[in-house]
């Protein structure tokens, strides 16, 4: 399986819009960052997890030419609104795409977007064609030859979904791992997880309590995600614990079949 960073910002992104800090201003690509999803390719099919904000310009860049399906973690605005640029997938492989979301994500996003759900009023620019499926709690299939498990965590007092993903686990938006889904995530070989900034959040993990939360989960290694513009990506990389790393729009990696076998 080949994980590519899509984005790895904070609902704003990074650069900010009217931020003249550092961070913001830095030279280096690696703190550039689009709001935060993943891709997955799997014997040449590709699972989304999340359709950000800048779906357009990060489907451009990885030059992603299909979607089997996505995979919605929750219904804030950088995770769904490029749910819209689907429609291109629509039109050149003449199919819907398939959304799996909880219950309520699944009805926040029906009001939310509602356009994209019902007989539009006026043909003409024509919108996404989705086909929604809802997920339990701790629902397991298989989606594109992948075994996908819905992980429930708590993003503030809401309650969203991580998934697992084979050996790949993706915790986007988290400030609370509740015990069950620690141990859903046993033997994962890379897992993804929030982590907004130093100081805490009531809806995130400040990175020393994703670094505790890793440490526990004990994956072959950990990547970082959803930061802020407080995070400068070299200097915190430097000292972060073995394994672990801020990740940046654009890292690709592959987990080979080899870590299934032998954890
Ligand atoms: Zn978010
Ligand atoms: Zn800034
Ligand atoms: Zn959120």
């Amino acid at each position: 399986m080949q994980i590519t960073f899509l984005g790895t910002g904070t609902s704003n992104g990074v650069p900010m819009v009217a931020c003249a800090c550092p961070v913001c201003r830095s030279a280096n690509p690696k703190n550039k960052r689009l709001r935060s999803s993943v891709l997955l390719a799997k014997n040449g099919k590709n699972l989304l997890l999340d359709a950000s904000l800048d779906l357009r310009q990060q489907a451009l860049r990885q030059d992603i030419r299909d979607l089997e399906a996505v995979l919605i973690t929750h219904t804030h605005a950088d995770h769904i609104f490029g749910l819209d640029e689907v429609r291109r997938y629509n039109v050149v492989h003449h199919k819907r795409i398939p959304v799996f979301l909880s219950a309520e994500a699944d009805k926040e996003l029906r009001q939310t977007m509602r356009y994209l759900y019902e007989t539009p009023r006026q043909l003409g620019g024509g919108v996404s064609l989705l086909n929604n499926y809802i997920l339990q709690p701790w629902q397991q299939l298989e989606i594109a030859g992948c075994k996908v498990t819905a992980l429930p965590v708590k993003h503030g007092l809401l309650d969203i979904f991580g998934y697992r993903v084979d050996d790949f686990a993706y915790l986007t938006d988290c400030s609370f791992i509740p015990e069950e889904t620690f141990a859903a995530l046993r033997g994962v070989a890379v897992v993804v997880l929030d982590a907004l900034r130093d100081t805490p959040h009531p809806t995130h993990f400040s990175l020393a309590q994703a670094v505790a939360a890793a440490e526990r989960i004990g994956a072959r290694q950990t990547f970082f995600t959803h930061i802020a513009h407080n995070l400068e990506h070299e200097a915190v990389n430097q000292k972060l614990p073995d394994g672990m790393q801020l990740a940046y729009d654009g890292l690709t990696l592959k987990i080979p079949e080899i870590y299934s076998r032998d954890i």
